[in-house]
């Protein structure tokens, strides 16, 4: 059994709701279907969520909302036309303006564009509507209670051999209305999947999987076939966005694979994201390339830091004092370096500095801006030698400076950081060499 999960710009308007409906008719398996909000129909136009946290904005300014709650209304009745669906949603759209003027939250504004997606698409299917606040459950503080979501969905699924669950929102422990972050749907699908303990959990999107690299830098970057849960999560770290996440958990623990696809290419396998690769080798040894800008190194020096008892918590300890993240600790005998987000540290920088003199008394602490980190992932690195070698001899060629190296001893992640001018070229470097060969 299968859990197909719709984002936004697979449903946007009626011809993409035909496509959606196909696809879930192509395969019998297709039994519970997660949508999102409409998305946008094409560059420049706006996102049914982007339009309904606007009302909320106005609302909660005093301001009139009504026309922007008209063209949301506009859209799903453009919809359901098209579809020869006879509904004019003029009920549910007086019962959400009434509810913003009595103030309702942020989150029950957004959360109506998947509501009304799931009742629209439900119909059109001809599949059972139930809504996502009667099965996914938040604590009062907005975050999802997993274990007894898990419950309550498995319990009312088991009842129902076909759904349309919407995703994004849930509601909390005293029924208010509480959503994911953006993009959540993703999350919800995980979650039905997991519920329903699914063979996989299909995620289709308007791209036709992940690429090894970004194709703004790699524009003929390869897609990825098969990639593990772990080779992901490193990837999207670093930059590579396709799936909210938090949507990979509830489906790597119950060992569901996730197949992104493409509702404009569905005959195309996408890819698929599995707990292990089991013997399937590689086609490459690494999987796939990403980085990020914006990071700095802050170095710390001092003679004989080697046999300071503490020293590394104590320097550790004056980025948290000001709540600031570390990324990386590339460290050597007598130098300390932290990677940080520069925007994160310039807040505090002055006063980090002078804590860290505080704490251990450094003969030297620079900061090295402007950096961008590059994770090379691939569960082939382990079995092959000269990986790393390769790796910089990459980079090197195209005379690019590292600044720093990071490999976990996993050997599935090598991090290199370049300054941000080279990060470009950095990439490409290492897309050549592993790939076009
Ligand atoms: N509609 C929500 C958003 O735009 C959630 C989602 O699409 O997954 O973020």
């Amino acid at each position: 059994m299968i859990v197909t999960k719709f984002g936004g710009s697979s449903l946007a308007d009626a011809d993409q709701f035909k496509k959606v409906k196909e696809i879930i008719q192509m395969d019998s398996d297709r039994k519970y279907i997660v949508p999102s909000a409409p998305g946008k129909r094409g560059p420049g136009d706006d996102k049914i969520t982007d339009l309904l946290y606007a009302c909320h904005q106005a609302a909660a300014n005093g301001k009139a909302f009504r026309h922007i709650l008209e063209r949301i209304r506009a859209r799903y009745i453009e919809i359901a036309d098209e579809l020869n669906i006879n509904w004019d949603f003029s009920e549910e759209f007086t019962e959400i303006e009434q509810a913003l003027k009595a103030g309702a939250s942020r989150e029950y504004a957004a959360s109506r564009g998947e509501y009304l997606n799931g009742r629209l698409l439900a119909r059109y299917l001809d599949i059972p509507f139930v809504d996502a606040a009667r099965v996914v459950l938040f604590n009062e503080d907005g975050r999802l209670m997993e274990e007894e979501t898990n419950q309550l969905m498995a319990d009312l699924l088991r009842g129902l051999p076909r759904a349309v669950i919407p995703g994004f929102y849930g509601a909390d422990t005293t029924g208010a209305i509480r959503t994911f972050s953006r993009g959540g749907s993703d999350v919800s699908g995980a979650l039905v999947a997991r519920a329903v303990n699914a063979d996989v959990y299909e995620n289709w999107t308007d791209v036709t999987g992940f690429r090894m690299a970004d194709p703004r830098i790699v524009p003929d970057a390869q897609f990825i076939a098969n990639i593990t849960y772990r080779e992901l999560r490193e990837l999207s770290y670093m930059g590579a966005t396709v799936l909210h996440e938090d949507a990979v958990f509830p489906v790597r623990k119950a060992g569901i694979p996730t197949n992104i696809r493409n509702t404009n290419d569905p005959k195309h396998p996408g890819t698929m994201i599995r707990a292990s690769a089991g013997q399937d080798d590689p086609a490459h040894v690494i999987t796939g390339i990403a980085g990020r800008k914006g990071f700095c190194i802050v170095s710390i020096e001092k003679d004989m830091m080697n046999a300071e008892l503490g020293f590394g918590r104590r320097v550790l300890q004056a980025f948290e004092e000001f709540h600031i993240n570390f990324e990386h600790l590339p460290t050597g005998i007598d130098t300390m370096c932290v990677v940080v987000h520069e925007n994160e540290l310039n807040t505090h920088r002055e006063a980090v500095i002078r804590r860290i003199c505080e704490l251990v008394d450094p003969d030297q602490v620079t900061v090295h801006e402007h950096l961008a980190l590059i994770a090379t992932v691939g569960r082939g690195m382990v079995r092959n030698f000269g990986t790393a070698a390769r790796l910089f001899t990459a980079i090197s060629s195209q005379g690019i400076s590292i600044r720093t190296i990071d490999q976990g001893s996993s050997e599935l992640n090598i991090i290199v950081g370049v300054d941000e001018d080279d990060f470009e070229g950095a990439v490409k470097a290492i897309y050549d060499t592993f790939v076009r060969i």
